[in-house]
């Protein structure tokens, strides 16, 4: 065996590793947090910035994907960025969901969502010996991570498929799993053949959606009777795997323009949701 073959060999289990953990891919995540920073209130933009690592030059959107880069570090994480719930159900109940593959209650994403809002109210305490427990900071970026998270159907999605993640599919002429399909490539086929591959131009249209054809909805988004409301999200977010992600699609399917075209409103609502929430969830817990 040349050297060549044992590098790749090396590749193979990193490559794996890769395909199994995504959340959104980066865009994603960068596209929630652009939507969700304009929309602070001024006590919750001054306390993200503050809380924001220097390196971000006070741009949440710079870390909002820390949480996946930590995931081999902080190996604890890894399952709090999804929750997995009986195949075919298509409902979510966190007493019944809201655990790990060990069983420990309250590690997924929504029970995640959860700990990191009760840790960031300690935010500005002073009288608080607690609040010097805990890292804020990375409070901070894991809970702007996991509310985007939880906005990507496919991360409150089917127990023995792994949310989509040992269903190949093509997309177009690649191969790829579903989960990946929801991750990344709806939303960079939507960039390249819709927005010149710029990013920013994307975001744009969605803010413009925001003050126009969502503008009498995003009340309804906020709305949420405690601090955080991840269990409403996770409900949706399954619906919308059920009716959108999984419908339609077996092992080895192709998916082309007739899925894109039907699913992109379905990750622009979602990004959207996603950004309006994280904001309006800072909020509540800044103000
Ligand atoms: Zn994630």
């Amino acid at each position: 065996m040349d050297l060549s073959k044992l590098h790749i060999l090396a590749f193979v289990p990193f490559l794996f590793c890769i395909s199994l953990v995504h959340g959104w891919g980066i865009d994603g995540h960068l596209i929630i947090c652009k939507i969700a920073q304009p929309r602070l209130s001024t006590k919750a933009r001054h306390a993200v910035s503050e809380l924001l690592p220097a390196y971000a030059n006070n741009d949440l959107s710079q870390v909002c994907s820390w949480a996946d880069r930590v995931k081999f570090r902080y190996h604890w994480s890894s399952p709090l960025h999804y929750i997995d719930t009986p195949d075919k159900l298509c409902t979510y109940d966190y007493k019944r969901d809201c655990k790990d593959e060990d069983g420990i209650q309250d590690r997924c994403v929504a029970g995640a969502i959860n700990n990191y809002t009760t840790q960031l109210l300690r935010y500005g305490n002073n009288n608080d010996s607690s609040a010097s427990q805990y890292n804020l900071t990375e409070a901070l970026l894991f809970l702007s991570h996991f509310i985007g998270d939880i906005h990507q159907p496919l991360h409150v999605g089917f127990t023995s498929d792994r949310g989509g993640n040992t269903v190949d599919v093509r997309w177009y002429r690649r191969k790829e799993v579903l989960h990946h399909v929801w991750d990344n490539n709806i939303i960079e086929t939507s960039e390249q053949r819709f927005y010149d591959s710029n990013i920013e131009e994307l975001i744009d249209t969605l803010q413009h959606n925001l003050t126009t054809v969502w503008s009498n909805q995003t009340k309804a988004w906020e709305a949420c009777s405690e601090t955080a409301c991840p269990d409403k999200y996770a409900s949706e977010g399954i619906k919308a795997a059920c009716e959108w992600a999984y419908k339609g699609v077996d092992e080895g399917s192709v998916l082309e323009d007739d899925y894109f075209l039907s699913r992109d409103p379905i990750v622009n609502l979602r990004l959207a949701q996603g950004g309006v929430r994280l904001a309006a969830t800072l909020n509540r817990i800044f103000g």
